[in-house]
Formats: C-alpha cells, sequence, structure tokens
C-alpha cells in the first residue's frame, strides 16, 4: 500500500467512525455481538482550536463478553487533551511553517486559549477568565515523533506503483548532534519530478555503505533499480563506488557548481601572478582582464554542447599562459562532468538537488536540533512526506520560480493527492 493509499484509507476510516450511528456503536468491537446495554457516561475536557470544550462520552457494555467499551470520536485523540485539529494545527505550524517547537506551541497555545500572543493581536479582547492552556514545547515534540513513529511505518512500499524517470539527484546534510558526534542525512530526488524518496541518517558520505542504504531504503519503498540511469552529486567517492557495485548501468554526473568551487582556488592562485609590476588601478584592471578569461574559457569547458567542443575548448584553456593548472584539474573530471550530454542520461541534472534542504532547514535550528540520529531520521522522514504532498507555491516575483507552481511532487509523478495531505498519510 503506497503513501497516498494509506492516507486514503486514513480519512476513510475517520469518516466511517463519524458516520457511526447509535444503532452501530450498540455492537461490542469485541465479540460483535449486539446484546448490550448503556453503562453510564463519562466527561473529558480537551482542547480544541475554538477553546476548551466538555464532551460526555457515553460506553456501552457487553452482556455477552461482559466488557466495557465508550464510543469514539473522529476528532478526538485517545489519552490525549487536545482534539485532533489541535495535534495537526501545531505539526503544520512546526513543519510548514519551519518554526521552532517553542514558538510552534506557543502561537497554538494563543490562539486555542486566547492568551499570551493573542492579546497582542485583538487589542480589545480581554484576559479569559477560564483556564489557561498549558500546551508545552516538548509535547509538540511528542507528536512529532509520533508522526515520525507512524511515518517510519510506511518505509515498505512508501512509493510503490509510483514512476519515475531515472534521472536522480542525490545530497547530504550535515548534523551535530548531541554529545558532539555527527551524522548526515542523505536524499535521493527524482529530477524530473522532485519526488523524494524516504532518506537515511548515516555516520558520514565517505563510505560505500552509507550510499548503500540509501539506495536500499528507495527500493523497499518501490524504486526500480533496473530504471536508474544517471546519479548527480557532488564528488562523494563512496557513491560512485557504491553505484558501480549495485547499479553498473547508471552513470554518475559530478555536480558542475561544485567543480566551479573546487577551481576556485587555483583560479585565484593564476589571477594573483598577474600585474607584478603594475600598481592600483592598473593592476586590477590586469587581474579582472585576465580572470574573465580563464572564466570564459572554463565556462567553454563546462557548458559545451557536445564532448567534441568540450575537448577543444579544454584544448583551448590549456594554450592560455595561466591554464594548464586549471586545464588538469578539469581534465581529470571531465567525463564526470560532462555526463548529461549522453542520450542516455537525456534529462539528467548538472548541479546536485540542494535546494531540497531549503524546507528543511528553514527552522530556527536549521533543522539540526534532534538530538540522537534516531529521531534525526524519524524529523527526515516526516519531511519527505510533507514534501511530496505540498504544492510549491505559485510565486512570480523575478527572484525566485518554480518549475512548477502550484503542483506538488506526487502529482507530477501522476499520482495526484488531491484533498489528502502530509497530515492523513501520517495519521495525526
Ligand atoms: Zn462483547
Amino acid at each position: 500500500m503506497n503513501i497516498v493509499h494509506r492516507a486514503r484509507h486514513f480519512v476513510q476510516s475517520l469518516r466511517e467512525q463519524a458516520r457511526r450511528s447509535i444503532w452501530d456503536w450498540q455492537r461490542c468491537p469485541y465479540c460483535g455481538g449486539t446484546h448490550t446495554c448503556r453503562w453510564g457516561s463519562y466527561e473529558r475536557r480537551p482542547w480544541t482550536l475554538e477553546g476548551r470544550q466538555t464532551v460526555c462520552v457515553p460506553r456501552h457494555r457487553c452482556c455477552a463478553c461482559h466488557r466495557t467499551y465508550s464510543e469514539q470520536s473522529p476528532w478526538l485523540v485517545r489519552r490525549s487533551w487536545y482534539a485532533r485539529e489541535v495535534h495537526r494545527c501545531a505539526i503544520d505550524f512546526w513543519q510548514h511553517g519551519g518554526t521552532s517547537l517553542r514558538r510552534a506551541a506557543d502561537f497554538v497555545r494563543s490562539f486555542i486559549g486566547r492568551q499570551e500572543r493573542y492579546l497582542l493581536w485583538c487589542i480589545s479582547a480581554l484576559r479569559p477568565l477560564g483556564e489557561e492552556c498549558r500546551l508545552a514545547a516538548s509535547t509538540v515534540h511528542r507528536w512529532l515523533d509520533r508522526a515520525g513513529r507512524e511515518a517510519e511505518l510506511t518505509l515498505p512500499g512508501q512509493l510503490e506503483g509510483i514512476g519515475s524517470s531515472g534521472c536522480m539527484g542525490t545530497d547530504g546534510l550535515w548534523s551535530r548532534l548531541r554529545g558532539g558526534t555527527k551524522a548526515v542525512v542523505l536524499a535521493l530526488v527524482d529530477n524530473a519530478t522532485g519526488l523524494l524518496w524516504p532518506p537515511v541518517v548515516v555516520a558520514g558520505e565517505e563510505s560505500e555503505q552509507s550510499w548503500r542504504e540509501m539506495l536500499e531504503r528507495a527500493v523497499g519503498a518501490g524504486f526500480d533499480l533496473d530504471r536508474l540511469r544517471g546519479v548527480v552529486s557532488d564528488g562523494a567517492n563512496g557513491l560512485i563506488g557504491c553505484l558501480h557495485e549495485m547499479a553498473k548501468w547508471a552513470n554518475q554526473q559530478r555536480c558542475v557548481w561544485h567543480l566551479w568551487r573546487k577551481l576556485g582556488g587555483e583560479l585565484a592562485r593564476q589571477v594573483s601572478k598577474v600585474g607584478v609590476g603594475l600598481f592600483g588601478a592598473a593592476a586590477k584592471a590586469a587581474r579582472e582582464r585576465v580572470r574573465r578569461e580563464l572564466v570564459a574559457l572554463i565556462h567553454g569547458v563546462l557548458d559545451a554542447r557536445s564532448q567534441e567542443e568540450a575537448e577543444a575548448a579544454l584544448v583551448r584553456l590549456k594554450a592560455h599562459q595561466l591554464g594548464a593548472g586549471l586545464a588538469r584539474q578539469l581534465e581529470e573530471c571531465l567525463d564526470a562532468a560532462l555526463i548529461h550530454l549522453n542520450a542516455y542520461n537525456r534529462g539528467l541534472a548538472r548541479v546536485a538537488p540542494e535546494w531540497l534542504w531549503r524546507d528543511f532547514r528553514l527552522r530556527l535550528s536549521r533543522g539540526r536540533n534532534h538530538g540522537t540520529g534516531v529521531r534525526l531520521e524519524r524529523a527526515a522522514l516526516v519531511w519527505a512526506i510533507y514534501h511530496n504532498f505540498t504544492p510549491a507555491q505559485s510565486r512570480c516575483e523575478r527572484k525566485r520560480r518554480y518549475r512548477r507552481p502550484g503542483q506538488s511532487p506526487l502529482e507530477v509523478a501522476g499520482v495526484p493527492p488531491g484533498e489528502i495531505s502530509y497530515l492523513d498519510a501520517l495519521a495525526v
């Protein structure tokens, strides 16, 4: 059952619960017998988005098996002081709002209790006479962790039956955990749809084992390794070894942005040799001219439209009086930098998908305060599901443009979730 089916199933079950009539509740949930009688009731006082409410929960007793049971309600969460809508609101505040746990709790508390910040928003509001809401950050953290556990349960077959373009990108995000240990979140994303396969948390990105774990998790979630054609990433060696072992037919494209950054040092060294006998503006102008020449030559190599064009540009770079060192560095990774030109790898991006950490790092802690590796992984799994279900914004200013505004990665991949959200998928 993939994640969309799971979410639909959850919504369906809540709707069914809401539709249950008095007669339905007379059937014993333990033995299925209908010979039952009312057995009193008890009161619950859950916090909802409209404030604290009092609800009367009727109980029943089965005459056949002598057990008692109470009527369930889809909007109440068992053993919680807060209604389902408050759980969903708080998790969404943290995940979609990109805030810290403390602030998420602060906002939700203010809103439902008409207290604290609410008094800043509404000048004419009076201080509440009733009870004060005491929702704490640790409670929100517990709810999030519960959502993470649910996300772990969805791992087998999470994206089963959802097509993949075979052109993937991968990247890692380093985190410092409690006690000074470090861990890295590795994620695999489809270039064409932006669909994120479930991430893993590993100790480092140098070993083959780490990348193998990432691919194995994707395969477990329904990824067809035979369809993999290419992966774009920064120059992590472990990935090359891992691909060689698990998917010999797939190529690795080196991230062009990282190559530029790597060449930066050598470029600066060469440029500094220029204008030795000159002073002030004259030296500066000479350096600027040489830098522009060298950058244009490197562009010629990296942005070539065919292998031959790139090789011709490399010869030109080598012929430049200061270009030999740069040409040597480029030559080493030329093939890996031009993989996207192969007909076999059509559609592969040239840069590693660093953009995908944007949501994850929006929080005050930059998404890094999960303490232990297990919790970090749960947070990453929740985030991946959120990302797949959430439509990209429709923005029209020049600064930032989304490839598919208003569409979620699942929709682009051909499985539109419709009214179903990530909160349903996480059974919150
Ligand atoms: Zn019974």
